[in-house]
């Protein structure tokens, strides 16, 4: 079996964008997938006065409120455990193990307790600003599919290691470093002013929040109050333009009686009613979904005191986390309210009825992830080799004559379904992702997923660099959503 890929409207958006006017945003490089919904809404009054909208924050919280702590460090395990202690959750971002296997799986499931998460950080903790793109792509793209797989998670998440992704004196490197974090899978980034005034994102394409920062070695509780009022009590407003997410970091660096400083800090934070706790992944989740989810109120087939409302809105899978999405009711009191055909609980809040919608039942983010490297000097499709996630999932990625192809074997006992596939390449190659979907494969067999490699960029600071090709495989097995990178790093 032999399928084509096309690519996506969205890449071929982009592509017609590349003559329009300099000041147009580019399209989202790898847009979510999408499914709907149906709410139906029965109400006191009039449905004309209803006025149905999506929160910035989930639950209708005023601020979501996260940290965010650097590198492989044992300290980090302290850390989770002082944040535990007050309910503060957050996301740890990490690069490669250690040769020593200190910082593999079993680390990160241990800083993965009490709802705490991972996010990427490069593999090497690079100066990414002074590297080739083929490199950028490698150290960004492959610390992602690392950690996913030691950790049967998404990771939506990105630190910059130094913080480094732009300098004046080499300026391609902005572009070039914001176009590897699109295409790996990230779309949230620590640094608020990444994300800010970026021509080379899309808008709503990548999330970010407000940095508070205690003192990665000395506590400082009052310098740390002066910051926070900023955001929180001094400018909301103009803070939440950007961002209604807020974190600590940076650094679990801390000792002796610095801890005890730091639970002082804690203390001043935690419990607050109108803030939602949460890790950095699932804010990312959020805020991605807010950012896609459209609401269409069906007249047509809405009567006077009912409204039904079709919801477009992102794969869990893709967000990096299932949390619901909240829409606010207001103009006239809500009675009830259902998704697909589910009753939904009700809140009042203020001159608002909350709902918080949870995603369709059957999707989730992946509960296992493999990754199948394939070497460099593979040079044919029976070169399929197995990934020690999924036994007897075999598959293979070549490139010859401007394509690129993924094979894939499903198992001898047991069918993979609703299979999509994005190739993601390396910068230079535009459009950067490519899609494929495939309904089912059965037992046993193999299928060939090809994609047609577009000319690389004329400018050899896009083309410079080892190439690291990827095949990032969503599909169903057994019942069980999985994830399954297939990737070929050529020097
Ligand atoms: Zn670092």
């Amino acid at each position: 079996m032999q399928n084509g890929c096309l690519i996506s409207s969205s890449a071929a958006a982009l592509l017609l964008g590349l003559t329009a006017a300099a000041a147009e945003p580019p399209a989202p490089v790898d847009p979510p997938r999408r499914y709907e919904q149906i709410l139906e809404i029965d109400l006191e009054g009039d449905t004309a006065a209803l006025d149905l909208s999506i929160a910035p924050v989930y639950d209708a919280r005023e601020w979501a409120f996260s940290a965010r702590w650097d590198d492989c460090n044992l300290n980090s395990l302290t850390m989770r455990e002082h944040m535990a202690r007050v309910g503060l959750k957050g996301t740890f971002y990490l690069t490669q193990n250690d040769k020593a296997d200190r910082f593999g799986p079993a680390f990160c499931r241990q800083l993965m307790q009490d709802g705490c998460s991972i996010g990427g950080h490069s593999m090497t903790h690079p100066r990414l600003t002074e590297l080739s793109a083929g490199q950028i792509w490698w150290e960004l793209c492959a610390n992602r599919i690392n950690r996913e797989d030691d950790t049967d998670t998404t990771l939506n998440s990105l630190a910059f290691p130094y913080g480094l992704f732009r300098d004046d004196a080499r300026p391609e490197a902005f572009p070039i470093i914001t176009e590897a974090v699109r295409r790996a899978g990230y779309h949230h980034c620590v640094y608020a002013t990444f994300v800010r005034d970026n021509p080379h994102l899309a808008p709503g394409e990548c999330s970010t929040s407000w940095q508070v920062v205690p003192g990665d070695r000395v506590v400082d509780a009052e310098a740390f109050a002066a910051q926070l009022a900023k955001p929180v009590e001094r400018w909301p407003e103009s803070y939440r333009k950007l961002s209604h997410g807020l974190h600590l970091g940076v650094h679990p660096w801390q000792q002796g009686e610095e801890w005890a400083k730091l639970d002082a800090v804690f203390q001043t934070i935690a419990g607050r009613p109108e803030w939602w706790y949460c890790s950095l992944t699932e804010w990312a989740a959020y805020a991605r979904q807010a950012a896609t989810a459209r609401l269409q109120i069906d007249t047509a087939s809405s009567t006077a005191t009912r409204r039904r409302v079709v919801i477009t809105r992102a794969h869990p899978g893709d967000l990096g986390d299932a949390v619901p999405l909240t829409c606010l009711a207001r103009g006239t009191a809500v009675r009830a309210a259902r998704l697909d055909g589910q009753p939904i609980d009700l809140r009042r809040q203020g001159d608002a009825t909350i709902l918080n919608l949870p995603h369709r039942p059957s999707l989730s983010p992946p509960r296992r992830v493999g990754h199948i490297e394939i070497p460099a000097e593979a040079d044919t499709a029976d070169a399929r080799r197995d990934g020690a996630d999924f036994p007897g999932l075999r598959a293979t990625i070549l490139t010859e004559a401007g394509r690129l192809t993924l094979t894939l074997e499903a198992p001898a006992t047991a069918d993979l379904s609703d299979i999509h596939v994005r190739f993601r390449l390396p910068l230079a190659f535009q459009p950067g992702v490519v899609t494929c979907t495939a309904t089912a494969l059965p037992a046993g067999q193999a299928i060939a997923l090809t994609a047609d490699l577009p000319a690389p960029h004329p400018d050899p600071a896009w083309t410079a660099g080892p190439r690291y090709w990827v095949a990032e495989i969503n599909a169903t097995l057994a019942q069980e959503p999985i994830r399954l990178f297939v990737t070929r790093l050529q020097p």
